[in-house]
C-alpha cells in the first residue's frame, strides 16, 4: 500500500486487498482499483460488488490522485479511512 491512498472497500473478488481510488494517466478519470488482483470498478452509484466490476485491464496506467480531485468526485463518500500510515502485512 502506497502512501495517501484513499481505500474504499475490502475487495468482494480477491478478499485480499483494499480496493482504493485511483486517477487515469490519460483521461485524469477517478477509477476504483483493488491493490492485490488489480480489478477496477468506475461507477460509484454501482458499488463496488463482484457484478459491477470492469473486464480486466479496462484502464491502462494510472496515478495518485490528490485528495481536492477525490473530494470533487462521486467517489468522496465511499472513502473509508485515508492510509497514511505503514501497514505491517
Ligand atoms: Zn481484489
Amino acid at each position: 500500500m502506497e502512501k495517501g491512498m484513499y481505500k474504499i472497500a475490502w475487495c468482494p473478488l480477491c478478499e485480499q486487498g483494499w480496493v482504493v481510488i485511483v486517477k487515469d494517466k490519460q483521461t485524469s478519470q477517478l477509477y476504483a482499483y483493488c491493490t492485490e488482483c488489480e480489478t477496477e470498478w468506475n461507477d460509484p452509484a454501482k458499488g463496488i460488488k463482484e457484478e459491477s466490476c470492469l473486464p480486466f485491464g479496462a484502464f491502462g496506467q494510472f496515478v495518485p490522485p490528490t485528495f481536492e480531485e477525490i473530494s470533487k468526485s462521486d467517489w468522496y463518500k465511499y472513502i473509508k479511512e485515508s492510509d497514511n500510515e505503514q501497514q505491517t502485512d
